[in-house]
């Protein structure tokens, strides 16, 4: 067709797990490729508050009329102060633009091409090394060039701090990853990193945001798991509240896909902290020009049911419980596999991150090999990074699991 399509990798690394695990027939088969929450029998999980917001969307006979292209303002505003909090300064002064998204990774894309057209001093975004998988051909497509920061550490299966802030502060280091020169984009995972479950500490991300100042770097946070990471949407926001609070002026990309478990209705927000209204005013209309010929405007039925969770406070306190009992399901789950493979198994190896680590996701350690011979012999299924979703491990396949994964290292 002479359509230079040829060489092109894709889709992501979960596909390929969620295909061999469909395939596979044995009862006992296990899929932690998903990156979506499964309740305690393992079932996809539609919210109360959802389902109570749709029903006075019924009742109220909303319309399905197109949207701004900015989205619902409403939903808007209400996004940003989940986000911002209701003490930030520049919330409260009319200078952040927000815009609607088509989730998290319209938000990405967003800001990325926003960027790529308007951010003056760099065309540069450096991302965790790991990232999620999306990153890179989002901001590679949005026309920044991609490069990376140290993260984890493979050894400690924990946080590479001394790399991370080498890599942000220095010009040259040894480590084969290029510094980030003064005024570079940097991707921040404002908390639940994915795929290593591994944040900052506080303490940590106050030095982070000392380093991000010092060296002029812009801050572009990706937040897709507010709530979830901790059960505490307040808590959650901290890197992204201390960043604002020591004057950065940030990007941010919302997710209600996974806290709202909106999935499929690609509900999110794109912001960002300007200097005064005056030049809001001029960030929102460049984002009309972004968005207008990418998809027009947004879709409007899931803007409406958090919009409707958000702006009502008996539903608000029921979606934050529903938020807490998942985040509290997985922490539970990390919790019983942790004591599984140290206590009872005695499995080999040291396996306290399983506790640490935040989130959906957790880097197991295991290596390509041992999660070959896992979905060979034991039917259990993760990504060859060895990264698993603990949303996926209930009740009934827990034991499974960490026998399977104590056989596989012994
Ligand atoms: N950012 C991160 C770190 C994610 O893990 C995800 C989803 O897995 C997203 C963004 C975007 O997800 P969505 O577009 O479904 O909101």
């Amino acid at each position: 067709m002479g359509l230079a399509v040829l060489g092109r990798r894709s889709p992501g690394p979960s596909s390929g797990v969620t295909e061999a695990f469909k395939a596979d027939k044995d009862s006992r088969k296990i899929n932690l490729g998903v990156g979506a929450y499964r309740d305690g029998n393992g079932k996809p999980y539609v919210l109360e508050s959802v389902k109570k917001a749709e029903e006075l969307l019924n009742a109220s006979k909303t319309d399905k009329e197109y949207l701004p292209i900015t989205g619902l303002a409403d939903f808007n505003k209400r996004a940003a102060l989940l986000a911002y909090g209701a003490d930030s300064v520049p919330l409260n002064d009319g200078a952040i633009a927000v815009t609607q998204s088509i989730s998290g990774t319209g938000a990405l894309r967003i800001g990325g091409a926003f960027l790529a057209r308007h951010y003056p001093h760099s065309k540069v975004i450096y991302l965790p090394v790991p990232s999620w998988g999306n990153h890179t051909p989002i901001f590679r497509d949005s026309g920044l060039e991609v490069r990376g920061y140290r993260y984890f550490d493979k050894k400690t299966v924990g946080l590479d701090f001394e790399g991370l802030k080498a890599d942000l502060r220095r010009s040259l280091n040894l480590h084969g990853y290029q510094a980030a020169p003064e005024q570079s984009i940097v991707l921040l995972h404002a908390c639940a990193h994915n795929p290593t479950g591994v944040d900052p500490t506080q303490a940590q991300w106050a030095e982070i945001s000392d380093i991000v100042k010092e060296r002029q770097l812009f801050p572009f946070f990706d937040m897709a798991y507010q709530g979830f990471a901790s059960g505490d949407t307040t808590r959650d926001a901290f890197a992204v509240r201390h960043f604002v609070s020591q004057g950065h002026q940030i990007a941010l990309a919302q997710s209600f896909a996974k806290n709202m478990g909106l999935y499929g209705e690609r509900v999110g927000a794109f912001s960002l902290v300007t200097a005064d209204p005056a030049e809001k005013a001029r960030v929102d209309s460049q984002l009309k020009i972004v968005i207008r010929p990418m998809y027009s405007n947004p879709p409007i039925h899931g803007a409406l049911i958090a919009n409707a969770i958000l702006g009502d406070k008996a539903l608000y306190a029921q979606w934050e419980g529903e938020v807490k009992g998942m985040a509290d399901r997985i922490i539970s789950m990390r919790e019983k596999l942790f004591g599984m493979l140290t206590h009872d198994l005695q499995t080999p190896g040291e396996w306290s991150h399983i506790k640490s680590q935040i989130g959906m996701f957790s880097f197991t350690g295991l290596n390509p090999a041992q999660t070959k011979v896992l979905a060979e012999k034991a039917h259990v299924y993760m990504t060859a990074d060895g990264r698993i979703s603990m949303a996926g491990l209930n009740a009934g396949n827990i034991v499974h699991f960490a026998e399977s994964v104590d056989a596989a290292v012994k």
